[in-house]
């Protein structure tokens, strides 16, 4: 196999006060991610800090604010009318793209040359994160998706698009009402463009697709967990957060997905949404993100990935971006992967 798995260990000594200042080992792993190198770290001493830093969601925190925000919620069905904005003729005369119960509209304070919000449903203010429904989370990304064609028809300068979400503050939301995003740019985000320029550089030199290798390598791993449609679905040997579960699809190309590969993906969102509510996760991000538009490329496959945040509660909440993620391009992790993907596979019934 081409791609390797590397883990590296550290010990450190501390003169712990909670064994009377007796030397103490610690182990500390890291895992490098296989094709862009960045760290996972799983420091042993932390699991027990881990409840800590994660504190039991609040549901009586998270209803008043339920309350609170729904008086005056631009992204309710009252106010949705006049508070959106709308897109230009060039884009959907229409004005606002509506599949099942989304609403597409652009985002009112653009960050990118294309940018849209995606609301699952104006009817109601809030989905907790155990209630999405397969089609709730359908609608919306194929709603995305044909955001994505739309533009990518009339501006064959676009590079890189993907869809994600921010649910809850404490994942990056501003607004309460639970929505997606929609981005692309004519410029390459970072990220995306290392991932998608490492990935051709290693269909170059192996002549072999670097996520057909991965696929290949973990459905033999305890990180597997199961194929649903063209989706394979795994724990990532070295996660980028804490309860990180990726999914890879066999497709390359935004144009041969169709809707059964995107109803097969919502089905597990929503089956992951209940694993992290059954954890008692209140608060996630997620994105799917497509390789070059312009090219019909062979090297990158449409990637979807989901991890939690720092449960949505009140008081202090200690942020889980830090220097660390922000500069060294390293996640503490305080799970061990395999033991995650033992969890997920009992609580989805895999044998
Ligand atoms: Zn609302």
């Amino acid at each position: 196999m081409v791609i390797q798995l590397r883990e590296y260990t550290e010990t450190a000594r501390v003169l712990s006060p909670y064994k009377d200042f007796k030397e103490e080992e610690q182990v500390i792993h890291y895992r490098e991610h296989p094709l862009t190198g960045e760290f996972s770290i799983l420091p042993e001493s932390l699991t027990t800090k881990r409840d800590l830093l994660y504190r039991k969601p609040n549901e009586a925190f998270l209803d008043e604010m339920i309350e609170k925000t729904s008086h005056s919620c631009f992204f309710c069905s009252d106010n949705l009318e006049s508070s959106a904005s709308k897109f230009p003729n060039s884009i959907f005369p229409e004005g606002r793209m509506k599949k099942g119960k989304s609403v597409q509209f652009p985002n009112l304070f653009s960050f990118t040359c294309y940018s849209s919000v995606i609301v699952f449903d104006p009817g109601t203010h809030f989905t907790k994160i155990g209630e999405f429904t397969p089609e709730l989370i359908a609608d919306a990304l194929l709603n995305g998706i044909d955001y994505i064609k739309i533009v990518k028809n009339i501006d064959n300068t676009v590079n890189h698009a993907c869809i994600g979400v921010n649910y809850l503050g404490t994942a990056g939301s501003s607004i309460f009402h639970p929505h997606a995003q929609v981005i692309l740019s004519t410029l390459s985000f970072p990220y995306l463009e290392i991932i998608s320029s490492k990935s051709k550089e290693f269909y170059e030199k192996h002549e072999l697709n670097f996520w057909d290798e991965l696929i290949k390598l973990e459905a033999k791993s305890e990180r597997y967990i199961e194929q649903q449609g063209s989706f394979h679905w795994m724990v990532p040997y070295a996660p980028r957060g804490n309860y990180e579960i990726q999914g890879i699809c066999e497709k390359k190309n935004l144009d041969s997905l169709n809707e059964n590969d995107i109803t097969a993906l919502a089905s597990e969102i929503v089956k992951i949404l209940k694993l992290y509510a059954k954890m008692k996760r209140n608060a996630f991000n997620f994105i799917l993100f497509f390789g070059p538009l312009a090219e019909n490329q062979k090297y990158f496959n449409i990637n979807f990935s989901i991890l939690t945040r720092p449960n949505y509660n009140p008081g202090p909440t200690v942020n889980d971006t830090w220097f660390l993620p922000k500069f060294c391009y390293s996640y503490l992790i305080f799970h061990d992967p395999e033991k995650f993907a033992r969890k997920i596979k009992k609580v989805f019934g895999i044998k």
